[in-house]
């Protein structure tokens, strides 16, 4: 999935762009096979348990979320996939290109629908959560299946009656639409995850979390004596679990826990083991489970996607917050914050603090001359250099206006990094004709132990800085003491 070249690959951005994607051949090849895969998985589930859903549509789910994330080229797939399910199935060749077609139909109507709505499938909202389930509930569901009752009326002549009506519509909004949201949404927000690179760490706690819920789950479902235990204790105590997976893994892990949870349930159910096989032979409690079921799944799904725009938000807080939003930069208060404690630590144990205090020349007559977005262009472009020529560590910021900072902490040769900065505008504005050529006055000054507070610092590096614009311009000036 990593080499996927998503359709949108902006995270964040809407469905859509879908046409400039490209895809190597082996794409829709792979992904009709994985359709095909899914299908049988689903038959198998479907015929196998026989308590959930009639049809457990996890190739549905599949396809939608392919639909989703790589628009077209995933139709040829989605249908060569659903044609071999088919004949697979013994249906005859005619019918099968038929059904195949009017399944490509309804996911086609669907994935449109869902971009017009600007539909994103990172899933990063409740909004997008609730725009899939309502769209599969409430469109695709009903028109397959008035698709399906249409062919067997014009193809099979069938008689339908009422109770065929009944039957066909019965329960579709709940039991079998999940499996298919679930499949999808749980796609769709893992491919979201693995494009954000999540650390190791994350991977190995969202397994271990994954195991310990199959572990309860085992424990729970297949004690053989389950007198003990009734199916609804079983399942608030699971759900509390869900809930703490979706908690700390969001959408995805609510999605992958509810697909454990379910898959074990059905499972254990066919095997006639564990609390929940005695609802098995009373069809009404099977059914009330099975809506229990489906209404804590998509709640605990939405909490999951509430937590993800949460944390979203959180993070884009914390950017605008500490970050200046034309360079990216520290800002300054971010700047003073950490800066003031390299200075404790400095003053704990002998620490070489050296700070250098930036200021670009003759600024004003850029704007003036070329306009005030040449100005921004240069300022940004200065931020590029100076984060290029600086080591991570190092505290780098947009003090205000035309004004830079960086501060270094550990041995440097101060007049070695300044010369190199000022070296690397020199050379790297000639490459960039769309940002007017400019140049920058530093003033350079080093902690002293004397120093309570960084505008001690910051003092020190402006004398330095004005005696640099003082004597011409484009210099670095170092503060005489402790460099
Ligand atoms: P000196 O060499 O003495 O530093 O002269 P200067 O013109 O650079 O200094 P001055 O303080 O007179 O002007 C700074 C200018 O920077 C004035 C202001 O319009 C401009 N400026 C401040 N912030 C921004 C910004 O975000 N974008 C742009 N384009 N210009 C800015
Ligand atoms: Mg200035
Ligand atoms: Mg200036």
């Amino acid at each position: 999935m990593s080499n996927l070249q998503l359709a949108t690959p902006l995270r964040g951005s809407p469905m859509g762009a879908r046409a400039e994607a490209r895809f190597p051949l082996w794409t829709p090849i792979l992904l009709a096979i994985g359709y095909f895969a899914a299908g049988l998985l689903s038959y198998w589930f479907s015929s196998a348990s026989g308590a959930f859903a009639e049809s457990v549509f996890i190739h549905e789910g599949f396809g939608l979320a392919m639909m989703l994330l790589v628009g077209r080229t995933a139709w040829g797939s989605v249908f060569a996939g659903h044609l071999a399910l088919s004949l697979y199935q013994g249906m005859a060749a005619g019918l099968a290109l038929l059904v195949a077609c009017g399944n490509l139909l309804v996911l086609i109507l669907l994935t449109a629908l869902l971009q017009r709505l600007k539909f994103r499938w990172q899933m990063d909202t409740p909004r997008d959560y609730l725009l899939l389930v309502l769209g599969v509930t409430l469109v695709s569901q009903p028109v397959a299946r008035l698709l399906a009752l249409g062919m067997m009326q014009s193809l099979m002549h069938a008689d339908i009656t009422r109770e065929t009506v009944v039957e066909v519509f019965k329960f579709m909004w709940l039991d079998e639409s999940v499996c298919q949201i679930l499949v999808a949404s749980s796609i769709l927000s893992g491919v979201d995850v693995w494009r954000r690179h999540q650390p190791g760490s994350f991977w190995l706690t969202l397994l271990l979390a994954s195991g310990l819920l199959a572990l309860v789950l085992a424990q729970l479902l297949l004690v053989p004596d389950y007198q003990w235990l009734h199916p609804l204790h079983v399942l608030s105590i699971v759900y509390l679990l869900v809930m703490l997976v979706a908690a700390l893994f969001e959408l995805f892990g609510a999605a992958l826990a509810n697909i454990i949870v379910l898959g074990s349930t059905q499972w254990a159910t066919h095997k006639g083991l564990g609390p929940f096989y005695q609802l098995v032979d009373s069809g009404a409690d099977l059914t009330n489970m099975n809506t229990f079921l489906v209404g804590i799944i998509l709640s605990s799904c939405l909490v999951g996607a509430l937590l993800r725009e949460r944390s979203d938000r959180e993070a884009m807080l914390a950017q605008l917050a500490h970050h200046d939003s034309l360079t990216g930069l520290f800002n300054r208060r971010h700047f003073f914050e950490l800066a003031e404690r390299e200075l404790l630590k400095a003053r704990r144990e002998p620490l070489q603090l050296t700070l250098f205090w930036m200021d670009l020349d003759h600024f004003k007559q850029i704007n003036d001359k070329h306009g005030h977005a040449a100005g921004d262009r240069a300022l940004a472009f200065f931020a590029g250099v100076l984060q290029r020529q600086c080591r991570r560590s190092d505290l780098v910021a947009r003090m205000g206006g035309e004004e830079f900072a960086v501060l270094t902490s550990g041995s440097v040769d101060a007049a070695a990094l300044a010369e190199k900065v000022r070296n690397a505008l020199r050379i790297e504005l000639p490459q960039h004709p769309q940002v007017v050529a400019f140049t920058v006055s530093m003033g350079v000054a080093a902690f002293q132990t004397g120093d309570e507070r960084v505008e001690d610092l910051i003092h020190r590096a402006d004398i330095a800085l004005y005696q640099a614009k003082a004597n011409g311009r484009d210099r670095v000036v170092l503060d005489g003491e402790g460099i």
